[in-house]
């Protein structure tokens, strides 16, 4: 097992890209997630992406040196044209302005279409919060979910994130598929051998299937929560896409693109600043509500996991010597 510094894994991480068609600022920003998510153990999100990112690439479905283009459009509103690329880079470009008018408003927005989202959205919100805000974030994702009782995939994974400020610890942020389980986590399942609960897939001709394999033979999730999880998934494709000026899941010019593994789409942020709203403690309420939450039985709250891989992987993110051996390949090809 090798440790590698956050670092060491973004530069490896940003050569394997930059060898695929990615310009250096693109490939820093998207290196960058992958990096937490492996760091914090939420592997479904690190390394495990990286040959999906590069067939991606490699269709020519997504730009890797996009520029995104942001404009203030009020207020209260930050837009960005991600230019075909990645979410990370249209994020980064917007991040500042957002945080800015969420600051001066008191509730802010950044619109982002035009962009490809593959990795886990905590990182979309944490930062935020780690300034004292409460942030929300809603993706639409490549169509993967049969909702309420369809009998085939008709709107995407869509996930979404809430981060907010907690007293003497780092934020409190869940983020979730509107799926029983996000479709990284069942391609995991299906590499290791393992049959998945009932309820999370149907085969291709709308079966309950418990084989993992049947999701990627034409099969599809379901949403979490029954027909409450079906709803949070077209509020999230309402607010990711309608609202945004992106694309639906099914209305993706590619979205059979061979070799791609991600829709063309869109994303909002929603960032507000507590005090404007008459809060002027929130972080130690919130740690209040969580102290309250765990006397009463709570054995763990979201981010936990993460938190304690997090410290766990403070000395070097370990990475077994088979996959170091294939990234180090991966990031020596020419372009
Ligand atoms: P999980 O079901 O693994 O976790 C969802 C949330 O619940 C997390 O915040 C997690 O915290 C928390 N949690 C998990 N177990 C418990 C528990 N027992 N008690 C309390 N809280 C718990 O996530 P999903 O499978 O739904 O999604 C996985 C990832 O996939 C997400 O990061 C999501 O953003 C990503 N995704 C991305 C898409 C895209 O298009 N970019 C599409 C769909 C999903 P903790 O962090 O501590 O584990």
């Amino acid at each position: 097992m090798k440790l590698l510094t956050a670092d060491e894994l973004v530069q490896m991480v940003s050569a394997i890209f930059t060898a695929n068609g990615m310009s250096p600022t693109n490939a820093a920003a998207v290196a960058n997630v992958v990096m937490m998510a492996e760091r914090d153990a939420s592997f479904s999100h690190g390394l495990f992406r990286i040959p999906a990112y590069v067939s991606t690439l490699k269709s020519g479905h997504v730009d890797g040196r996009a520029v995104p283009v942001v404009t203030d459009a009020a207020p209260s509103v930050v837009r960005v044209d991600a230019g075909n690329g990645f979410a990370q880079p249209a994020i980064e470009a917007g991040r500042h302005l957002l945080l800015q008018k969420a600051r001066q408003t008191g509730l802010a927005s950044m619109a982002i279409h035009n962009s490809h989202h593959f990795a886990a959205l905590w990182p979309d919100v944490e930062t935020f919060a780690e300034e004292g805000m409460v942030a929300l974030a809603f993706v639409n994702s490549r169509m993967r979910i049969a909702p309420w009782d369809a009998p085939r995939r008709l709107i995407g994974t869509n996930p979404m994130a809430f981060a907010c400020p907690r007293q003497d610890a780092p934020p409190l942020v869940w983020d979730q598929a509107s799926s029983v389980m996000a479709q990284g986590a069942v391609l995991i399942a299906a590499r290791e051998g393992r049959q998945l609960d009932e309820g999370v897939v149907i085969d291709a001709k709308g079966q309950p299937t418990t084989d993992p394999n049947d999701l990627q033979a034409g099969g599809a999730l379901r949403s979490f929560g029954t027909h409450k999880g079906s709803s949070i998934a077209l509020m999230v494709e309402v607010l990711a896409a309608a609202l945004t000026g992106a694309n639906f899941g099914f209305e993706d010019s590619e979205s059979e693109a061979r070799g791609s593994a991600t829709q063309n789409a869109g994303e909002l942020i929603m960032v507000i600043d507590p005090k404007t709203f008459g809060s002027s403690n929130l972080a130690v309420r919130v740690s209040a509500l969580l102290a309250h939450l765990q006397s009463g039985g709570v054995s763990r709250l979201p981010s936990e996991s993460r938190h304690k891989a997090r410290i766990a992987n403070g000395n070097g993110i370990p990475v077994s010597e088979e996959l170091y051996a294939q990234l180090s390949a991966m990031a020596g090809q020419a372009e």
